[in-house]
């Protein structure tokens, strides 16, 4: 990231405890984590058995919902049929409701696109489909490069075709700027997420999933350029409908949980994002599992905070003021 790397530059004589802070102060991004497939190849049980076929395998993918044993593995293809049938089950658990991450978010995202990608480039399913499959490399195939050039291409065709109101086009710019902010491109990454928020406001209001999803995703930007004063009215506008909308124990709750109570961090409230931190890390911990992918994430995010906390004030207020000056 370009804000940690040039901070520390300049500040690598200063203190131990800054420069090892500065290491640690690359935020991990709102709905975006990066997904290991070497974590669940590591976790694969050769007893297990698929939930739908009752069969095993070595093909046989972690689910990476909230379910846990053999009612968290399947194979890609087993929901790929099930998909068929039910929408839905392309991307989220008919059991937990939460959705499909890492190798089985990958697989699903790939098989979906390999059934439409014959189709007209402009054809609305497939824009929509691409972009599942861009995100999902993004946030479960740790391909950043691959995600970006996928969402540039949808972009393009959706305010080609559809024009720039279109939930499709403004849900291409959200995961662009997210994508743009995760790989230290900020000044690519505002503007755009600036924009969704404002068309999502006009066209659709502000009480709906889709609002949420923009308005999370800009303060996620602004976090990650360190303007946390900016950030906190979004991250807790985004919380409480998302609180609403989907419930406390949701992903995207707690994922915009986790964002505010790192946005009160990075203000210098350290006890109280603190505890919101570690509230999240307890929820996800209950809900996911401790071996999940986003129980890593959240308490990642918890250690770098707490390492926070360490320091004096002064460095503190050094550490925070550098990231506004690099921003
Ligand atoms: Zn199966
Ligand atoms: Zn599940």
């Amino acid at each position: 990231m370009g804000l940690v790397n040039s901070s520390l530059r300049s500040l690598v004589v200063a203190s131990d405890a800054v420069t090892r802070l500065l290491i640690l102060l690359a935020w991990p991004v709102n709905s975006f984590y990066a997904g290991s497939l070497l974590d669940a190849a590591r976790n694969w049980d050769p007893d297990g058995v698929c939930w739908i076929c009752c069969e095993g395998g070595t093909d046989l993918l972690h689910t990476g919902c909230a379910c846990r044993g053999s009612a968290g593995l399947a194979h890609a293809r087993c929901l790929e049929q099930a998909a068929v049938h039910d929408v839905n089950r392309w991307t989220t658990c008919p059991t937990c409701k939460q959705q499909w991450t890492g190798e089985m978010e990958v697989a699903l995202a790939r098989a979906r696109y390999e059934r439409v990608r014959h189709r007209p480039a402009d054809d609305e399913e497939r824009l929509f489909v691409q972009q599942n499959l861009a995100v999902a490399l993004f946030e479960s195939a740790g391909d950043p490069d691959g995600a970006t050039a996928m969402l540039e291409e949808v972009l393009a065709v959706c305010r080609r075709v559809l024009g720039s109101e279109n939930p499709l086009t403004l849900d291409a710019l959200t995961n662009l700027a997210l994508v743009y902010s995760e790989v230290g491109n900020y000044d690519a990454a505002l503007p755009l997420s600036e924009e969704v928020v404002a068309t999502t406001r006009r066209t659709r209001g502000a009480d709906c999933e889709e609002a949420a999803h923009a308005i999370g995703s800009l303060a996620a930007v602004l976090n990650n350029v360190g303007e946390y004063a900016r950030a906190r009215p979004l991250w807790e506008e985004a919380l409480q409908l998302r609180l609403r909308l989907l419930g406390p124990s949701h992903l995207d709750t707690l994922n915009s949980q986790h964002g505010v109570g790192q946005c009160l961090v990075g203000l210098g409230e350290i006890d109280a994002g603190l505890s919101l931190l570690e509230a999240t890390s307890t929820a996800a911990r209950r809900v996911f599992g401790p071996g999940h992918e986003s129980v890593r994430h959240f308490d990642e995010g918890l250690e770098t905070a707490r390492n926070l906390s360490e320091l004096s004030d002064r460095d503190r207020d050094l550490v925070i003021a550098r990231a506004r000056l690099d921003s």
